[in-house]
């Protein structure tokens, strides 16, 4: 970003400017490209194999369905905290219209995006059509604008159900096709490892070059965003799951949070819920006493399937990025933005920068230019060290609740 500004304020002509961003912006471009790549093999994989576990979930019995509705009712409380915080602080609000205009040269937002009805006709019209006629079109068309069809909603949809059919057809005969989408998935992390590697060169390129073009503005609205995201992660993180635990664990929150301070600090550290997992479960029987056998089944599911924190960001990050370019959300969107909030936050993987290709698949299902999100990956190494506290102590307090309750 010093950088940027250097190059914008050193006092050669607009035009020298552009050049010099012409040669940098690439490798910011590929960086992107990289993640996403991934988007739809991880959409695919990650959710069909979740709703194909849920079949064995429902064989673990009560522990497996309290488990799963308190991940679905604590992660709505997140996503519902997080678009509070951005109505009430609004930290796209100060965006000159300059600047705003500035944005929307670099990446076009469909002009139906920017219309105030739905996209594509009538509610009716937008719920048929996440049925997909041929998940394939929808697939190779998800981020394309002026496809009329139901794009990523329909490769969703699609694969919701591909779940559900491996869940119920015979184990004998799925085995293949599960064994073949869990290589896919691992795959896919892997990619995305690999991807990460090369953030420091996309990192550096995206932030030049909107610096470089944008000025000071981006930096002052770049700290807003990220004040309301950690604003709402604490709110999450002391106050929701102070209450969940008196209300539902019968466990005093300074208790709770005493003794897992280190835990916080590993999650913070290693931005990975999967990587905090050995110490989350040591913590949970050792130091809080919880029951042995439920906490490893609660903490293991969590690790991957209830991320609060992450449902929570992606919330705060849709919406902001949807106000810098002043694409207005109707209260289908809106709802659609918690719906796929909270699948995101299931389907993500506890890994580093893992809700990166969920918030690409979010902010294509909103018709919001989802290369934009190259404006918060610069910040969002430290928001992921940030969600991942949350979500880690999210896991701990649903094997209180749990625990307490079974
Ligand atoms: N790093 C997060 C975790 O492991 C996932 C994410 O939000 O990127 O919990």
């Amino acid at each position: 970003m010093a950088a940027g500004f250097a190059v914008r304020f050193s006092g050669l002509s607009e035009t020298a400017v552009e050049g010099v961003v012409r040669w940098v912006k690439p490798a910011g471009d590929v960086f992107l490209r990289l993640l996403f790549m991934t988007v739809m093999p991880v959409l695919v994989s990650a959710l069909s194999l979740g709703v194909a576990e849920l079949g064995d979930i429902r064989r673990v019995g009560r522990v497996g369905l309290k488990t799963l509705g308190f991940t679905l009712f604590v992660s709505c409380a997140a996503v519902l905290t997080g678009i509070l915080a951005v109505r009430v602080l609004n930290p796209s609000g100060g965006l000159p219209e300059a600047d705003r205009l500035a944005l929307l040269e670099r990446f076009p937002v469909p002009a139906s995006a920017l219309a105030e009805e739905t996209r594509g006709g009538g509610i009716v019209d937008a719920l048929v059509k996440i049925v997909p006629k041929n998940p394939l079109e929808d697939m190779v068309r998800a981020f394309d604008p002026s496809y009329a069809g139901g794009g990523i909603l329909a490769v969703i949809f699609f694969s919701f159900m591909l779940g559900i059919a491996m869940a119920l057809a015979p184990p004998s005969k799925t085995a293949g096709l599960k064994a073949c989408l869990e290589g896919l998935f691992e795959s896919m992390m892997k990619l995305i490892d690999i991807g990460m590697r090369f953030a420091p060169f996309g990192v550096f390129a995206l932030l030049f070059s909107l610096s470089a073009t944008m000025g000071f503005s981006i930096l002052a609205i770049l700290s807003r965003y990220v004040a309301v995201v950690l604003a709402g992660l604490l709110f999450h993180l002391f106050i929701t799951y102070s209450v969940l635990l008196s209300a539902f664990g019968r466990m005093r929150p300074g208790f709770f949070f005493r003794n897992t301070a280190e835990l916080m600090l590993i999650a913070f550290s290693t931005s990975s819920s999967n990587a905090t997992l050995p110490a989350a479960l040591r913590t949970a029987t050792d130091r809080l006493g919880l029951k042995q056998d439920v906490s490893r089944f609660v903490l293991t599911l969590g690790a991957t399937a209830n991320q609060n924190g992450t449902a929570l960001y992606e919330g705060v990050t849709v919406l902001f990025l949807a106000g810098c370019f002043g694409v207005p959300l109707t209260l289908v969107q809106q709802a659609t933005v918690i719906l796929l909030c909270v699948l995101a936050g299931v389907g993500t993987a506890g890994v580093p920068g893992g809700s990166l290709p969920a918030v690409v698949m979010i902010l294509a299902g909103i018709g919001v230019p989802a290369e934009s999100m190259g404006i918060i990956l610069g910040i969002d190494r430290l928001l992921d060290m940030s969600r991942t506290v949350v979500n880690v102590q999210g896991d701990l307090v649903a094997a209180a609740v749990v625990s307490r309750s079974s």
